[in-house]
């Protein structure tokens, strides 16, 4: 890898990156320590019972670190009783003081537990939201007073062996930040590399970083940007990993996995937090599966290392791909169900994949979740299928069935001229196949797609690998990412496959995705995961996006709660953002590019944005949800929910 674009050990032999070694209490973050499992309390800190209850709860559950939130003087003096009831139920678990806007709660915090977090963008800056023009006097004048304000935090730090984390969220970076590298990765990297040299100049070194978004694309590009930086500059900090307000559920799953699973599998990130808008204890069950597949990674098979990687790892750059019926090109990835492992196939059996059949009207009702083909293998689909729905039979059979579909063919029949269709053929290939003789063959064919595989240990790297050859060679055959999982609950299949393809997809790879799962949940969840994870790396939209915060001391609302209530009004408001924020204080910044935000600003006061801007303060929680439509309507990007008006059989 040239050193412009490096970001890690390796592209094709999988290794942690080393990094310096943070103690944080009794837990060591970084160099050989495995990836540490964190979380954060969301009762009020002012409440010692309920967050030393919730924290064992967290610990219990495998939580290595527990950060709590500290919103201003009074929680983080508190922070002193809650550690002193852990520590006498005999629970030694290193505590983090969550700050945000106000430097004497950090250093309050930082004489009583173990490491503080402070975010770049506000701890010495209040957000305006303005357009300021800075000249580099006034911005080295900003510096100078940002570091006067963090000297005495680095001071008391140094003193009482506290760790900190710089981290950055790319929806709350500072004026000074916005006006010079606007609302990208690289203003992300600049804004923790500021407070990271103010800390370096002061000798202390006890920093772990992060650079959380809720936009999954950036959260990856910025890590890597970081990453290179340090390199360039020889430095090696501790990476904590995190997709901010993922969200809920199966969505909040997803997203996390494709954001935390992509970078893991480079080798990044010494400590991983999933956020989720559940209870905390609820989140390291999902963190401890995104990183034990880590466990037997070192030592799989060999795969050839790349000569030149003409990728682009800090910005999303699309793999050019011909059009082949409606795969590849300027076309969103599709999906390609797996029917061939079941027993008969029948009008119902599309129900799960997003179709839905009216009797009386004889018509299928297509939803956004319609998948786009299925692969039936040697099945015969006898009756009429909707007319978006495109079936693949094994190429035995579609020799006799040519009408009906089109064929999966392995590359021998492939290559041995064996008749194929005129229109689309399915080319089922794994990185051993990549011959010379294959790749002429595909740059001259207007018919072939590649369904790419892998029985490597180390899949992700081996399809990439198989993605990179073909740029190198040119050919602009589409290419659908398959992978196939069996036996795993329907959480370990999201989490595994969201982060085997979209590690790809975020790099602008795959023209659609095919999952074969067997035992691993009804065809409806394995359908909504293919979906979930084109929404999530951003490459297909195809539901309403909710970028709702986990929740914490400061929230002023039942999250959870709201959260179901919002989504139960909008979620067929395809392709808008939504976000639900528990307060005023980090919300607006936290949920970055929504398009409309929920926000709360007070006991039972609600303040709704639209993009950035308030349009309505402090209204009553109870006419909220209502207000929030009226917005939308407004704005025109309502449409009415769809009444079933007749009869669906099933
Ligand atoms: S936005 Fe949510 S998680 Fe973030 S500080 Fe506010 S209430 Fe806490």
């Amino acid at each position: 890898m040239s050193t412009s674009k490096k970001y890690c050990n390796s592209l094709t032999s999988y290794s942690r990156l080393t990094s310096r070694v943070v103690m944080v209490g009794n837990i060591g973050i970084g160099g050989n320590n495995p990836i540490r499992i964190q979380s954060m309390t969301t009762t009020d800190t002012m409440d010692t019972k309920a967050t030393v209850e919730q924290a064992i709860r967290m610990i219990d559950a495998g939580c290595e670190i527990i950060r709590i939130t500290a919103p201003s003087k009074k929680e983080a003096e508190n922070l002193a009783n809650i550690k002193a009831a852990l520590r006498a139920k005999g629970y030694n678990t290193p505590l983090v003081a969550d700050i945000h806007f106000t430097p004497n709660a950090a250093e309050i915090a930082a004489t009583i537990v173990e490491k503080v977090r402070i975010n770049p963008g506000n701890y010495a800056d209040k957000k305006k939201f303005e357009g300021l023009e800075y000249t580099d006097a006034s911005y080295a004048a900003e510096l100078n007073r940002i570091k006067e304000r963090l000297i005495p935090l680095i001071t008391i730090c140094k003193k009482h062996g506290t760790a900190m984390r710089i981290g950055t969220n790319h929806g709350s970076l500072s004026d000074r930040i916005m006006s010079r590298y606007g609302d990208s990765a690289i203003g992300m990297v600049e804004s923790a590399l500021e407070f990271l040299r103010i800390c370096r100049e002061q000798n202390y070194h006890e920093i772990v970083l992060s650079m959380k978004s809720s936009n999954t694309q950036v959260v990856v590009q910025a890590y890597r940007l970081l990453v290179n930086k340090m390199q360039e500059e020889r430095m090696g900090y501790p990476l904590h990993l995190g997709v901010t307000e993922a969200g809920e559920a199966e969505d909040g799953r997803i997203k996390s996995a494709v954001g935390i699973g992509t970078l893991l599998e480079d080798g990044l990130g010494d400590t991983i937090r999933v956020s989720l808008t559940e209870e905390p204890e609820f989140e390291i069950p999902v963190a401890q599966e995104l990183v034990k597949r880590y466990d037997d990674r070192i030592g799989h098979d060999v795969i050839e290392t790349i000569p030149e990687n003409l990728l682009t790892p800090f910005e999303y750059n699309k793999r050019k791909s011909t059009e082949i019926k409606n795969i590849g090109g300027k076309n969103v990835p599709i999906v390609m169900a797996n029917f061939c492992l079941k027993e008969k196939i029948t009008p119902a059996s599309f129900f799960a994949l997003g179709y839905q059949y009216s009797v009386p009207l004889d018509k299928w009702n297509i939803t956004d979740t319609a998948c786009d083909y299925v692969f039936v293998g040697d099945k015969i689909v006898d009756f009429k299928t909707p007319g978006t729905l495109n079936i693949i039979y094994n190429h035995k059979t579609w020799i006799k069935h040519k009408e009906k579909g089109f064929p999966f063919l392995d590359v021998k029949t492939y290559l041995s001229g064996a008749e194929i269709s005129d229109k689309l053929n399915i080319l089922y290939v794994t990185l051993p196949d990549l011959s010379q003789e294959l790749i002429t063959k595909l740059k001259t064919d207007s018919t072939a797609v590649l369904m790419i595989d892998t029985y490597n240990n180390h899949g992700m790297a081996e399809q990439r690998k198989l993605f990179i050859e073909l740029i190198n060679n040119k050919c602009k055959t589409p290419i659908i990412i398959g992978r196939a999982y069996d036996n795993l609950s329907e959480t370990q299949l999201q989490l595994k496959a969201a982060t085997d393809m979209g590690a790809l997809l975020i790099d602008g790879l795959g023209d659609g995705i095919f999952i074969a799962a067997e035992n691993c949940g009804s065809d409806k969840s394995v359908n909504d995961t293919a979906f979930g994870i084109l929404q999530a790396s951003r490459t297909r939209i195809s539901k309403t996006e909710y970028i709702s915060c986990p929740s914490c001391g400061r929230t002023l609302f039942d999250l959870q709660k709201t959260t179901a209530k919002i989504r139960a009004v909008t979620s067929h408001l395809k392709g808008l953002k939504i976000g639900i924020m528990g307060c005023i204080v980090n919300g607006p910044g936290e949920m970055a590019d929504a398009d409309y935000g929920y926000v709360g600003t007070g006991t039972g006061k609600i303040t709704l944005y639209k993009e950035k801007n308030v349009v309505q303060r402090n209204i009553p929680e109870s006419e909220a949800v209502e207000s929030l439509i009226d917005l939308i309507k407004e704005h025109g990007d309502w449409i009415e929910p769809k009444i079933k008006g007749f009869p669906f059989f099933g």
